[in-house]
């Protein structure tokens, strides 16, 4: 190891276990509260209420309008509701959105989060919060909304359909490759990324053939927690850039954009980052790279191309002007024009390339 590097570990707890759910009335006790707001969305409601059923007394109420990126409206209306009840920690149960829901009652309350993930997305094991007002994201860390607990238990994601399953894990892969090539890299969330991906490539492809195995969905989960840890430790490069303003200026969908943009940003860094690459590349088992996380997306029957979400040819140029407005780190200098042909590709749906 010849390169100098920091190394700052997140203070959570994680329970992980198919059945670990059970636990969750003793893990309220470790955390020393005793009225939980409990969080979910509307299509989430009755896993809300068995919480609420197990919680018992421990439960203060439920608030389920949790709602994909968090607008500030919902944020304030569940801050009141906590407040109001005298709650004094959340539950959050559910994806990115139930997540990031109780980040924003942690943001002004400091309420402790208890978080029980149903996706792949790993917010649970980050300090980034985000909030969205007037149509605008706006993101930071601060180390009081990472949840104090975090109980994985895969026969949640039972439910979870195969083709969120599949672009969620891509999204929980995409973390992974990023942190591998990320300005703070460090030896030990490099292992943790690499391990993810492994877990990942080898995960989805089982829950795609049998989505009710726990064998399947727990070999996913695992690399989803892996996933959120490299997210939360070390910052991200051009993918995660890219999908945000995709995201963010283009309303096209978060999971989905990822699994797209992914094997083309892998391709435009790949001659900048070669360690990174091989390490990818060794870990989902392929020959390169950019190749094998698109051959993983198309043999998984998850979208390819940014047109096939909405995306239209005329956006792209704004989209490249967009990307390379504010300068941030990446392996390969981001040039209008490499950005350009990179978001050629991915519209198209067409193989990576190099030149990308
Ligand atoms: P989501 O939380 O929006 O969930 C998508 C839908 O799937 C919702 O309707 C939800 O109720 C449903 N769902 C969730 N789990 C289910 C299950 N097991 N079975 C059936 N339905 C289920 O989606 P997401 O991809 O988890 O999260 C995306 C959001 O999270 C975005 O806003 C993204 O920006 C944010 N995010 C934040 C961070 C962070 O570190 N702050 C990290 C990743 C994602």
């Amino acid at each position: 190891m010849s390169l100098p590097f920091v190394y700052e570990a997140l203070p959570s707890r994680v329970v992980f276990g198919v059945g670990s759910l059970q636990k969750l009335p003793e893990e309220i006790d470790k955390l020393g509260v005793t009225r939980a707001l409990v969080l979910c969305t509307p299509e989430q409601r009755a896993i809300g209420a068995d919480i609420v059923v197990m919680l018992g007394a421990r439960c203060a109420a439920v608030f389920d309008g949790a709602v994909m990126h968090v607008p500030v409206e919902v944020a304030d209306a569940a801050r009141e509701k906590a407040k109001r009840v005298g709650a004094d920690c959340s539950v959050a149960i559910g994806g990115g959105s139930t997540t990031g829901l109780a980040k924003a009652i942690a943001l002004t309350s400091e309420l402790p989060i208890l978080a029980i993930p149903t996706t792949y997305a790993g917010s649970e094991m980050t300090p980034i919060w985000g909030l969205t007002e007037g149509g605008v994201k706006k993101t930071g860390r601060d180390v009081r909304v990472l949840p104090k607990t975090v109980i994985y238990d895969p026969a949640l994601t039972i439910s979870l359909p195969v083709s969120l399953s599949v672009t969620s894990g891509i999204n929980a892969i995409a973390h992974c490759v990023e942190a591998l090539y990320s300005r703070d890299a460090n030896p030990i969330i490099s292992l943790i990324a690499e391990e993810g991906i492994r877990a990942l490539a080898g995960g989805l492809p089982k829950v795609a053939k049998q989505p009710g195995s726990l064998d399947a969905r727990s070999d996913a989960l695992y690399g989803a927690w892996l996933g959120g840890v490299s997210l939360g430790a070390v910052g991200m490069a051009l993918h995660h850039k890219l999908c945000h303003t995709l995201g963010g200026t283009f309303n096209l969908p978060h999971a989905e954009t990822h699994t797209v943009v992914l094997p083309h940003a892998v391709a435009y860094n790949a001659g900048a980052a070669p360690e990174a690459m091989n390490r990818v590349a060794r870990a989902l088992g392929a020959a390169s790279a950019a190749d094998g996380l698109y051959d993983l997306a198309a043999s998984l029957g998850a979208p390819v191309s940014l047109q096939a979400l909405g995306m239209r040819r005329e956006q792209l140029a704004q989209a490249a002007d967009l990307a390379v407005q504010n300068p941030y780190y990446n392996p390969r200098p981001v040039t209008r024009e490499g950005i350009r042909r990179l978001l050629e590709n991915a519209f198209a749906g067409n193989r990576p390339t190099a030149e990308s």
